[in-house]
């Protein structure tokens, strides 16, 4: 309504003042979410320079997407730009600094939705793709196919004209000793290293280590001035997973999910229960079938149907009208957001904004 309209519908009683409240909430013109993993992330376990190494990676990647959104790029654009940066970072479980399965290989999944198409692309199982993230769009955009994986998914990459690396790349020490650490704990044998790997003590792109299984997943939720939404998530899986296992960040419904007409998510946490909730799918549903608010829907899914089946993680998501949303059941989830004429907001514990 125009502002004279709305103070004649006022004056007259026709507009109360959520009406005037909703006149004054302007739709950014963009907007982006993205997270970098849930789970037991407390202060008591944190110390002060791998914060500050979280936090300075998070800024430069919410900056990153920003930066793609501000000149007119697209949502889709945003995510991959946002994801590759993160993929690079051996902070995060995603691309180079990834898990490693109990045979000691880096299996990437990855995937990508657009919320203007509906089309997505996603890869499970990569060895060889130094961006997992440009695979799945590669895969969406170049491939008559939703989903690639493992041999499969590293043949096509070779002809997507993507950098392929060797797998020894992936390889960081944080996430090795993590290995190790977990398969002892299972009392399963310890794989030799692989081939190609730097020598133990001379892997400088270790990184500080906070936890060893399953936290660093990463996802960009974006949308752009055109008014299309997107989501992306990347991720190593979980440490020693073994049988080809598979989560859900490459599943398209559960891990991620983009619809211009209902909302764009991207999840992290034990898979095995987002792919069972249909998580990301279940959200937009909600928002598009029962009207609920975004923030609504996501309280809904995570803190009362993945509570109650026993799952932990968390998600990200907005809508193509602007709402921003983040829910997680664990004490931390690495997340942030920006969006046009709004201040960035970047956080880890519960108890931040
Ligand atoms: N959701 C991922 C998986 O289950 C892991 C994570 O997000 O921490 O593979």
């Amino acid at each position: 309504m125009k502002p004279v309209l709305l103070l004649i519908a006022m004056v007259l009683g026709l507009a109360g003042p959520a009406a005037a409240e909703s006149a004054k909430t302007v739709k950014p013109r963009w907007a982006i979410v993205i997270h970098g993993g849930a789970g037991v992330i407390e202060r008591d376990s944190m110390d002060a320079a791998t914060e500050a190494a979280y936090r300075e990676a998070m800024a430069a990647a919410l900056a990153e997407g920003q930066r793609v959104l501000e000149t007119g790029g697209s949502a889709l654009d945003a995510v991959e730009a946002t994801i590759k940066l993160m993929e690079d970072n051996p902070l995060f479980n995603a691309g180079r600094g990834a898990v490693f399965t109990a045979e000691g290989r880096n299996e990437l999944d990855s995937s990508i939705m657009n919320g203007a198409t509906l089309k997505a692309g996603a890869v499970a199982g990569a060895t060889r793709t130094r961006h997992p993230i440009s695979l799945a769009r590669a895969v969406m955009e170049k491939s008559p196919h939703v989903m690639l994986t493992g041999a499969g998914a590293d043949a096509f990459a070779l002809t997507s004209g993507l950098e392929q690396v060797d797998p020894a790349f992936f390889f960081t020490e944080r996430r090795w000793s993590g290995l190790e650490k977990e398969l002892n704990a299972r009392k399963l044998p310890i794989p030799t290293r692989p081939i190609n790997a730097p020598s133990p003590g001379s892997n400088i792109s270790a990184g500080p280590l906070i936890d060893d299984h399953k936290f660093g997943t990463v996802g960009v939720v974006a949308l752009d001035s055109n008014g299309d939404i997107a989501a992306g998530t990347s991720t190593g899986g979980t440490t020693a997973k073994r049988w080809g296992r598979v989560g859900d960040s490459p599943i398209i419904g559960a891990g991620t999910y983009a619809d211009n007409k209902s909302c764009a998510v991207s999840a992290t946490g034990t898979g095995e229960y987002f792919i069972r909730l249909t998580v990301a799918r279940t959200i937009c549903a909600r928002v598009q079938y029962k009207g609920e608010t975004l923030q609504g829907a996501a309280d809904a899914v995570i803190q009362q149907q993945l509570t109650a089946l026993g799952g932990d993680g968390g998600i990200i998501a907005l809508t193509a009208d602007g709402q921003l949303a983040w829910s997680f059941n664990t004490p931390g989830m690495y997340r942030a957001r920006a969006a046009e004429g709004q201040a960035p907001v970047i956080s880890i514990y519960k108890d931040e904004p």
